[in-house]
């Protein structure tokens, strides 16, 4: 734990990963583990875990990125951080984030812009961004993040590590800053598949604190890891494979159907003809949640206050004004105009039918095969500042781990080559509450 603070002092400058040190406390832990003795038999005893910031952490400073959280103290654990403890791990910090995990580059968060961890003029992707960047970097071992649309999937990529978001329901919610609760999963973000598998078996399961959270038995996600994929049937969706898909990423993901071929794995190429209206359904359903949660930063219950105020509608107007950055303003006036008695049934209405079709077309496709395979992201890490003033170039990065969300399916990003010496990020998705396949073909891949 020491030489892994002093690591990170070494490194973060010009990294940017971390918001928040939890020194003190981390050391204090590492010490009652050492004088209890390392558990021989859990694998995970002792080890450093970098949290994403809108995890709440207790009597740790958890701001999700936000000048409307810039000093809230939680006064509890989120339940993924209990469960961390029992497995032994070490909270060394909080990871920087676009601001309420809205954002796929980090670049939307209020305090400071991580890099890319193979080259610092790109972005670490996001919105787990800072997640990403320590795990890449060698500061920690493994991270948490939180993915709505791709946040874990999609920074994974650009930083060449294994990221995955678990079936919904599978992780418990309760203390994740809410943004789309219909979308939100916690998952891992770790530098092999094995590694993510040991910390999803510590995070996952029942949750009498979130009403989502399943009660599927959760299995031991590294049991049968190593068994290959013979006989496994995989399906690569056209829709994955378009236009608008970088050609050296879709290079690396023939050259991934190859090797799964020489595995003994089939695969064929099948149809998800809804998943093009991924993006729209999502920026009208994940915006209008979010107008709904953020409503509780009102400027008296949590963190910031505009100074001077002047009436009750003053505190509420100039603390929102001053407290959300641009982007999380931009997704309050589109879920709120979505939800509006004029536009609901236009707008969020037809999104929640056209995120049942989506759903089917999964369906449709998991009836016949084991395992979904396509890229992360369209394209491989961009600069710094390039698509920074163009919201919808941005919306688009996401336009391959969304649907996942939409349906609530497991996904994962692996490490599967290079275009420009940025890494490429294949995505393998499987049937939900499947992530053992997920991971034993991950494994097989890696
Ligand atoms: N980039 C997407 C967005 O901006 C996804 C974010 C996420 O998964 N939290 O909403």
């Amino acid at each position: 734990t020491k030489s892994t603070f002093e690591n990170i002092k070494k490194t973060d400058a010009k990294i940017e990963a971390f918001l928040t040190l939890n020194e003190q406390a981390a050391l204090k832990q590492a010490q009652a583990i050492d004088d209890r003795g390392v558990d021989a038999n859990n694998l995970l005893d002792g080890l450093a875990i970098g949290i994403k910031d809108n995890i709440v952490t207790k009597d740790l400073k958890t701001t999700a990125a936000s000048k409307m959280l810039e000093n809230f103290m939680p006064i509890y654990n989120a339940t993924v951080m209990d469960k961390l403890n029992e497995a032994g791990m070490i909270n060394v910090g909080k990871l920087n984030m676009d601001e309420f995990a809205m954002g796929g580059s980090t670049e939307h968060s209020a305090f400071k812009k991580t890099k890319n961890a193979w080259d610092q003029t790109k972005v670490p992707g996001g919105s787990s961004g800072g997640s990403a960047a320590a795990v890449a970097s060698g500061q920690v071992i493994a991270s948490l993040g939180s993915d709505t649309g791709g946040s874990i999937r999609q920074p994974a990529a650009f930083n060449g590590i294994v990221g995955v978001k678990p079936t919904y329901g599978r992780v418990s919610r309760y203390g994740l800053i809410a943004f789309a609760s219909s979308l939100d999963q916690i998952g891992p973000l770790t530098r092999t598949v094995k590694d993510n598998a040991l910390v999803l078996n510590a995070i996952a399961g029942q949750d009498s604190h979130d009403f989502t959270s399943s009660a599927q038995a959760v299995p031991d996600f590294t049991e049968g890891i190593a068994d290959g994929v013979k006989g496994m049937k995989i399906a690569v969706p056209k829709e994955f494979m378009g236009e608008g898909v970088q050609p050296e990423v879709r290079e690396a993901v023939k050259n991934a159907i190859a090797t799964f071929e020489k595995l003994g794995a089939t695969v064929d190429e099948v149809s998800l003809p809804h998943s093009k209206y991924g993006v729209p359904v999502y920026y009208i359903m994940a915006s209008s949640e979010a107008s709904s949660n953020l409503q509780r930063f009102d400027g008296i219950r949590y963190g910031f206050r505009a100074k001077d105020v002047k009436n009750l509608e003053d505190v509420y107007v100039r603390t929102r004004s001053e407290g959300f950055g641009d982007e999380v303003k931009r997704r309050i006036m589109l879920g709120t105009f979505s939800l509006s008695a004029g536009s609901y049934d236009a707008f969020f209405k037809k999104a929640a039918q056209v995120r049942t079709l989506i759903c089917q077309d999964f369906a449709n496709v998991f009836a016949d095969y084991d395992l979904i395979l396509g890229p992360t992201a369209p394209t491989v890490a961009f600069g710094i500042g390039e698509e920074l003033n163009d919201p919808l170039t941005m919306y688009l990065n996401d336009i391959l781990t969304i649907p996942v969300n939409l349906a609530g399916l497991p996904g994962m990003s692996l490490p599967a080559g290079f275009a420009n010496g940025l890494p490429i990020g294949l995505q393998l998705i499987a049937n939900a509450y499947d992530e053992k396949t997920m991971y034993k073909a991950g494994y097989a891949f890696e």
